[in-house]
């Protein structure tokens, strides 16, 4: 049996010195108590680096450098105009380049290598004869991100650039990408609405942020109607609630499309722990995503599979999902146990409750799997 190929680990430093702003654009304090700065901070992603190194994974890992994004690369997806006005906003520091997406100073060239990292992953699945799984640790993120204007922290959509690369630079097709953030990946479902190449899949939480977006209707236009599949699930909803979506909707699904290449927009802020959702995964809901996704990989896209770190805003427990997924893709297990597990345990998290399983159960039905 061939020896197992090894994962890529991607990330710059600069990555963590993107300022994403103080915070005062949400005017969370109100003028009644001291400002918290945003909460889309480096803390939750540096820390996964840092798990990396302590728990001996990144000693398994092949450590791949970013190369930064060229502007006709940007530009397979954003207009022209919004590239140059995050390169101008760039040289002053603390503007919104659309809705609730700070460009800090020099974050034109941290986004241009986050997205890079996502280029450069893709570049190494399919070309590399030892990796074909690669982690990019991508800040800022990028599925809000629309074609005009940023969105959500969101500046470049870096998950939309790699498969717009893999299709133009590398001659792959058929692309699946799979969006577990807990919000809805819009600017991702926007460039591929009409396009029959790609499968976007997006479980986020019904109803969370964009409000309006992410519907069971929402499928696709034209020839891309049906490549679209959104799956909804209630607030709350835990490791098996994810487990039976992937059962329902998410494996059958993908097993359809046969993709040749899968991206995966890793967010891991569906976690219990979590300040911007109110999901309910565990590390090991995540490890369980992962396991499934490469299994998929292995049997339809020649095991390539890239993760492309999203949102995640609890500091102290996003590395370890994200640890978990890591040791999923690279099939090599370490020692670390998930430090936090016990405070779940008289939760719901590990239920399928009865609305639950009717919602799944709808989304399958709408979409004939
Ligand atoms: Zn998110």
């Amino acid at each position: 049996m061939a020896r197992e190929k090894k994962t890529a680990f991607i990330w710059d430093e600069s990555y963590f010195w993107h300022n994403a702003g103080d915070g005062a654009l949400f005017e969370p304090a109100g003028g009644y108590i001291q400002e918290n700065g945003s909460v889309e901070s480096p803390e939750s992603k540096r820390r996964v680096k840092n798990l990396l190194e302590r728990s001996g994974l990144m000693n398994q890992l092949v450590q791949v450098k970013p190369l930064p994004a060229t502007e006709e690369q940007l530009q397979y997806f954003h207009t022209q105009r919004h590239v140059e006005a995050v390169k101008e906003m760039s040289k002053i520091g603390g503007l919104d380049c659309g809705d609730s997406a700070i460009v800090g100073r020099g974050s034109y060239e941290i986004a241009k290598l986050a997205t890079g990292g996502a280029i450069q992953a893709v570049k190494t699945v399919i070309e590399s004869d030892t990796v074909n799984k690669a982690y990019v640790l991508t800040r800022p993120p990028g599925h809000h991100a629309e074609a005009d204007q940023g969105m959500g922290f969101c500046i470049f959509n870096n998950v939309v650039i790699a498969a717009k690369y893999a299709q133009k630079e590398m001659g792959l097709n058929k692309i699946l990408i799979l969006d577990w953030d807990a919000h809805h990946g819009n600017g991702t479902e926007d460039a591929f609405y009409e396009d029959d190449s790609v499968l976007f899949i997006s479980l986020h939480q019904d109803g969370l942020e964009p409000i309006d977006r992410g519907k069971i209707e929402d499928t696709g236009k034209g020839k891309g109607q049906g490549f679209t599949v959104n799956v909804p699930l209630p607030a709350a909803s835990g490791d098996a609630v994810y487990q039976y979506a992937f059962e329902q909707v998410v494996i059958p699904a993908i097993e359809k499309f046969e993709p040749e290449l899968i991206l995966v927009s890793a967010g891991q802020d569906g976690s219990i722990f979590d300040p911007l959702a109110r999901m309910m995964l565990s590390a090991d809901g995540y490890k369980y995503m992962a396991k499934k996704v490469k299994e998929l990989a292995d049997k339809y896209a020649k095991g390539r599979m890239v993760c492309l770190h999203e949102g995640g805003y609890c500091p102290t427990y996003v590395p370890f999902c994200t640890h978990a997924i890591i040791e999923e893709l690279s099939g090599v297990t370490t020692d670390v146990e998930d430090p936090f597990i016990y405070a779940m345990a008289g939760t719901t998290y590990h239920k399928l409750l009865p609305h639950q399983k009717e919602q799944v159960d709808a989304i399958r039905e709408y979409h004939g799997l």
